[in-house]
């Protein structure tokens, strides 16, 4: 019998506000915490360290970012949602519940397309909720330390519908999510810290039933990789099971890298009533229709649309447009220098972003948007080596100008200036290059009788000597007429 797999996935995504989500204080992303940092439980007050009649505050700017998330992802949002709390004992949760959403979550029924080698789909999203996260238990021998400077600050949950078929699917919808919310500007994306974690529903069913075989649950999976090798896992482990005629048993497992296999972490048995309850300390979330379409207005462009935009409107291929829309940063940097050459050679500027200047930036470990090169130095240097901007023959060599971008890289001064001082210009005006080509006919009497025989390949020889001679600034097509004409 043939199995196909089912997989959905629940994201949490930490919001990238500057305060937690119900009291004032600073939402540090989690760092570290390891033994004896400095600045343990500072970042915290009553309300997040749960006192008894301390009252959380909502932030508006957490709504705000749960919001874009929805549009982004073309959920429906609702008017009024309503908080409610998730009742469970951990020594990190000093209120003994979580405040959370449960039957009215802010974000319905979206859909995200996604990209795989068997082509694009989509793939449905049940809601997006919002909540705090819990603080972090630090285990010592012999003791535990509690530090809740984590506590309180402000996560959604992305649940998507059971519809992926496979660990690719499965990353290409994760990508896809990072991708939005960093664009978006509402997380910071960085997985090692935890900030856009994954759990991860594998089950797997004869292939083509209707009914859904029995899940389990892989928890808090903090990479691309291993999100890709534990439900590879787990797809391979639940056929096995099913294939010795045993049944798929609903728990929760945790995945170990070192060993490349997902175990058994809690049974349904020991899974938690949750007591939900809505919260009553805190009124219904409104999102008013003007705000709605206020936020819908200023919803930056997301990545996948500017792919679009970059295939259409300066004819990029699909695989340009996506190195280009790498990250925010670069798509700004490329839309900048194309607005700089007024549109014209937006493949060529391309071509030196994802090309030299990365290279150069990630080389020395640095980011292009803090870097010394600017916009201006690539529609600089574009407009001297580009043939369809030069008109006839580029200006600069394309050694000439990885040698001036080298140059701008370490030093920020201006393309112009560089190609000035380092007499960079290529010399096309075939005045200035016929001594040079003479001297070389001359100079090579048993090549040029070669060629006048019919060795045509000898011409290359003779042009790369016109090169030398000219210290590499001749235009080297230039030269090739003008050795072509003298000789025939
Ligand atoms: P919880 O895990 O908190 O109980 P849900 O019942 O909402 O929450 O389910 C969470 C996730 O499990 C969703 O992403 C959903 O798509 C996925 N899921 C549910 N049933 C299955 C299944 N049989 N196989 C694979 N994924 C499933
Ligand atoms: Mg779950
Ligand atoms: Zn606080």
């Amino acid at each position: 019998m043939e199995f196909e797999a089912v997989i959905g996935l629940e994201v949490h995504a930490q919001l990238a506000t500057a305060s937690k989500i119900f009291c004032p204080c600073r939402a540090k992303p989690a760092t570290g915490l390891s033994v004896g940092e400095s600045d343990a439980n500072l970042y915290t007050c009553p309300v997040c360290a749960g006192l008894p009649g301390a009252l959380p505050v909502l932030n508006r700017k957490a709504v705000k970012y749960a919001v874009m998330a929805g549009l982004a992802t073309e959920c429906t949002v609702r008017t009024e949602s309503v908080f409610a709390r998730k009742n469970y004992f951990y020594p990190d949760l000093p209120k003994g519940y979580q405040i959370s959403q449960f039957d009215r979550p802010i974000c319905e029924k979206g859909r995200l397309l996604i990209n795989t080698s068997t082509g694009c789909r989509e793939i449905g999203i049940t809601r997006i909720h919002m909540e705090e996260d819990a603080g972090k238990n630090v285990h010592l021998s012999g003791y535990s330390l509690v530090n809740l400077n984590r506590a309180g600050v402000p996560l959604i949950e992305i649940v998507s519908e059971p519809e992926m078929k496979s660990a690719e699917e499965a990353v290409a919808y994760l990508r896809a999510l990072h991708e939005i919310v960093i664009f978006l500007g509402i997380c910071d994306g960085n997985m090692q810290e935890g900030n856009f974690r994954c759990d991860a529903n594998v089950s797997v069913r004869p292939h083509g039933s209707p009914v859904l075989g029995t899940r389990t649950e892989i928890k808090n999976i903090n990479s691309f990789r291993f999100i890709e090798k534990a439900i590879d896992f787990e797809i391979r482990r639940q056929i096995e099971v099913v294939k010795s005629g045993a049944k798929v048993v609903q728990e929760t497992r945790s995945y170990d890298p070192a060993r490349n296999v997902t175990q058994t972490l809690r049974s349904k048995e020991e899974a938690q009533d949750y007591r939900y309850f809505p919260e009553p300390d805190l009124p219904p979330i409104q999102v008013p229709a003007d705000w709605l379409s206020e936020i819908q207005q200023h919803l930056p462009e997301l990545p996948a649309q500017m792919r679009q935009r970059f295939q259409k409107n300066y004819g990029l291929k699909p695989q340009e447009a996506a190195a280009i829309t790498a990250s925010r940063a670069l798509a700004a940097f490329f839309d900048r220098t194309v607005q700089l050459l007024g549109g014209r050679a937006a493949k060529a500027a391309a071509n030196w972003i994802t090309g030299e200047v990365l290279r150069l930036v990630n080389e020395a470990g640095q980011q292009i948007e803090s870097s010394r090169i600017t916009p201006q130095h690539i529609a600089a240097l574009v407009e001297l080596t580009a043939a369809e901007i030069s008109g006839t023959e580029p200006l600069v060599s394309s050694t000439g100008a990885k040698q001036a971008l080298a140059e701008a890289f370490a030093t920020g001064e201006a393309i112009q200036e560089i190609v000035e001082r380092l007499g960079l210009k290529q010399v096309s005006d075939s005045g200035a290059m016929e001594s040079a080509v003479e001297k070389i006919i001359a100079g090579f009497p048993d090549q040029v009788a070669e060629y006048r025989s019919g060795k045509e390949k000898v011409l290359g020889f003779l042009v790369g000597q016109v090169m030398k001679q000219s210290g590499g600034k001749a235009n080297p097509s230039v030269a090739q007429e003008l050795l072509k004409k003298k000789l025939s």
